[in-house]
Formats: C-alpha cells, sequence, structure tokens
C-alpha cells in the first residue's frame, strides 16, 4: 500500500530522498519546502555547488561509503542523461606541502593522498609530475570526474519526482513535527525525512548544535578553463582555495573560493572575489586570451552559499520527535552535507531509505 511520508527539504538531499524512496518504495510523498529549485537563497545551498565530485572522506567513515556508493549514479547520469546537465571532466588536483595543516588543507586531505582510497573508483586516475607540475605546486593527480550544472540537475530532480508520484509544494515549519500535518493526502503523515540541511541548527524539535556554516565565495564567468583543476591552499590565507569548473551545457565556470568557518555573510566580498579571479587565471592560464590576466574574465555573477557543515559529519538517523502539543512523530534525518553534499546524494539517500523502512515496519508492528 506504501505510507504517507513528508520529506521537508528540496535541495538536493531533499530531492535525491524522495526520488529514491518514491521510485522503490511506492510511498506516498509529499516535499515540503521553504526554497525551490529556480530560488536563489543564503538559506538555500544547493544552488551554489560547484558542483563537483571529488572524494574527500576518510577511509572507513560512513561518508566514505556514501562517496563510493554516489559515483556510480554520478557517472551514469553523466554517460546516459544528457537532461539531468551532468558532464564528464579531464581534473587536476594540485598539491602544496605547506598547506598540510591548514583549513583547506585539512578539507583536501584524502584528495591530494598520492595513493588515495578512490583511485580505482574515479576513472583514468594517475599521478602527475615533472614538467606537468605548474610552479609551486608538490604534486598532483590525474583522474575523470563530472561537473553538475546545478541550474539544470535540480530541475532535473524535481521532474523526476513529479513523474514518479510526488507531490511538491512550499511550506514554512518552525516546529519538525508541523510536517507531518502537511501530506497531500490531509492525513497525518506517519514519517518525516529532515532534509533541511544548516536550517536544523535552529529547526524546532532537532536543534543541532554540531551543525554550522562554512561559507564559499564564487564567481561564475563565461571562460572555458579546459580542465577542472583544484589546489590543497594558496598563499592569501588558510581559509582560501582555488577550485575551477565547467558546468554542463553552458552553465559557465565556477571560480571558488574559500571554507570559512561560522561565516554568515550572505553578500560577496569584492576584495576576495577578486583574489579569486587572480588565483585561477594564474593556476589556469588559457581562462584567458594571452597576455590578459583577471580583466580577461567575463562575470555572469558573484555568488555566496553557506556549506551545512557539522561536527561529526553528515547525520542519518531516526528518532521519534514529540511535538510541542505532545504529538509523537517518526523522523528520518537526512542532513549536515558539508562540502559534499551532491557527491553523496545518493549514498546517503540509500542510507535514509533504510532507516525509513526500518522505521515503517517498526510502526507497523505497534
Ligand atoms: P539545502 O540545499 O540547503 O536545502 C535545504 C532545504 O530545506 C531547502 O529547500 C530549504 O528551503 C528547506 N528548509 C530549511 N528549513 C526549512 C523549514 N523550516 N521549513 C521548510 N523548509 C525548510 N557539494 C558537492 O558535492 N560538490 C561540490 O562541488 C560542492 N561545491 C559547493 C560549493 C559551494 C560554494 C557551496 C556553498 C556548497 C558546495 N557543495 C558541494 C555542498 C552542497 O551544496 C551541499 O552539501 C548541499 O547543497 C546540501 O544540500 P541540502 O539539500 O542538504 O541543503
Amino acid at each position: 500500500m506504501g505510507s504517507n511520508i513528508v520529506v521537508l527539504g528540496a535541495g538536493v538531499s531533499g530531492l535525491t530522498t524522495a526520488l529514491t524512496l518514491a521510485k522503490n518504495g511506492g510511498h506516498k510523498i509529499t516535499i515540503i519546502a521553504k526554497h525551490m529549485p529556480g530560488d536563489y537563497d543564503i538559506e538555500y545551498a544547493s544552488p551554489w555547488a560547484g558542483a563537483n565530485s571529488l572524494p574527500v572522506a576518510k577511509q572507513g567513515t560512513p561518508s566514505q561509503g556514501y562517496e563510493r556508493a554516489t559515483w556510480p549514479e554520478l557517472e551514469k547520469l553523466a554517460r546516459d542523461v544528457p537532461e539531468a546537465g551532468i558532464h564528464f571532466q579531464d581534473t587536476r588536483v594540485y598539491r602544496r606541502t605547506k598547506d598540510a595543516n591548514s583549513p583547506v588543507g585539512d578539507w583536501f586531505a584524502e584528495l591530494v593522498k598520492e595513493d588515495p582510497w578512490f583511485k580505482d573508483l574515479l576513472p583514468n586516475f594517475r599521478k602527475v609530475t615533472g614538467s606537468e607540475l605548474p610552479t609551486g605546486m608538490d604534486g598532483a593527480s590525474a583522474f575523470t570526474s563530472v561537473c553538475i550544472n546545478t541550474a539544470l540537475y535540480l530541475p532535473y530532480l524535481t521532474s523526476q519526482c513529479l513523474k514518479h508520484g510526488v507531490v511538491v509544494r512550499r511550506g514554512i515549519v518552525e516546529h519538525i513535527t508541523e510536517a507531518a500535518s502537511l501530506h497531500h493526502s490531509g492525513k497525518p503523515a506517519d514519517l518525516i525525512v529532515n532534509c533541511t540541511g544548516l536550517s536544523s541548527l535552529r529547526l524546532g524539535g532537532v536543534e543541532d548544535k554540531n551543525l554550522y556554516p562554512g561559507r564559499g565565495q564564487i564567481v561564475i564567468v563565461r571562460n572555458d578553463p579546459g580542465v577542472m583543476a583544484s589546489t590543497s591552499g594558496t598563499d592569501d590565507g588558510p581559509d582560501e582555495a582555488v577550485y575551477i569548473m565547467q558546468r554542463a551545457a553552458g552553465g559557465g565556470t565556477i571560480l571558488g573560493g574559500c571554507l570559512q568557518k561560522d561565516k554568515w555573510e550572505s553578500q560577496p566580498d569584492p576584495s576576495l572575489a577578486n583574489r579569486i579571479m587572480k588565483r585561477a587565471v594564474e593556476l589556469c592560464p588559457q581562462l584567458v586570451p594571452e597576455g590578459k590576466g583577471a580583466e580577461g574574465l567575463s562575470v555572469i555573477r558573484h555568488g555566496v552559499g553557506l556549506r551545512p557543515m557539522r561536527n561529526g559529519g553528515i547525520r542519518i538517523e531516526r528518532e521519534t520527535i514529540t511535538g510541542p502539543d505532545g504529538r509523537k512523530v517518526a523522523v528520518v534525518h537526512n542532513y549536515g552535507h558539508g562540502g559534499y553534499g551532491y557527491q553523496t546524494s545518493f549514498g546517503c539517500s540509500q542510507a535514509a531509505e533504510k532507516l525509513v523502512n526500518e522505521a515503517l515496519q517498526q510502526k507497523a508492528k505497534l
């Protein structure tokens, strides 16, 4: 028969989870969200992501499993589903030894290893040496990954949800248990899946103090870099980074960035934007016509997004939460995806689906 489920949130986590449940479980699903694909808002991380898949999970952690399970799905979309807006990219990751203990260096620690766990997962992995290394770099690896045009992919996921019978509605809840009254059937939901990202810091009934923002600032340009490139750090500060990726299907090239812990500022910082553009052209001179510097970049727009970082990593757990009115609601959480929400999206949704099925079976026995 299927159960009544409300998925709270329409970022990459909510949409992928709703789609996974709708495809496999035959449930009746409503997505409720304050922000939807098409919106650009500081409370909505998903549109701001690059987005690419550069594995950063430490070996042996649940996140490693989520990244491992997600890659084949992204690869399939890039190969077989052009309308998803995902394409393959030649990728270079550069390492500077001096970045080892900086915040960006820590973030990239697994990625820049000479012998990383993902070398047999992502295609064409090889070490880059000698004359292929730009000045100042101590090592590098090359492999094939993907870049996702989030302006196409989020609507694609929404369309897939609609195709599989999911009902999508706007709504804002103060306390998570309120979502149980918002199922499209008019009946109380049997379960809520919480995919509210960084907002779970303040959402009533959750208020997870392990969450914090990892601010990312980007510049989107029309120029073609020819390669997807990142470095383990910069000389402009320990929380600044260089990454360059061209989105599929005319989505522009994303220049990043930074990982600023606990910074909530929604407006782009113009001097940081200048540093981002200058560093991108230094690393990837083919971005601009010969002899031109950053003034050779054709800017589409500047942007800021807040990565939903979480001490302890992504939270995929189930619990029963009691509302202010005393009502008890079964909840499965899937939030706290930091800077890796796309590259873990399918693995996380599969893990959440398992907990949803466990919770529903337990409920049926009562
Ligand atoms: P969000 O996208 O923030 O969505 C949250 C949803 O919950 C929204 O729909 C919101 O409206 C809704 N919501 C919240 N509170 C309520 C409420 N009370 N009531 C109703 N609705 C509510 N990841 C990668 O994998 N690869 C990358 O290359 C990459 N690059 C990034 C670059 C930048 C600059 C940034 C900022 C992030 C990047 N990320 C990347 C990370 C990725 O964007 C996030 O991990 C991911 O988008 C989180 O998705 P989410 O669905 O959990 O949260």
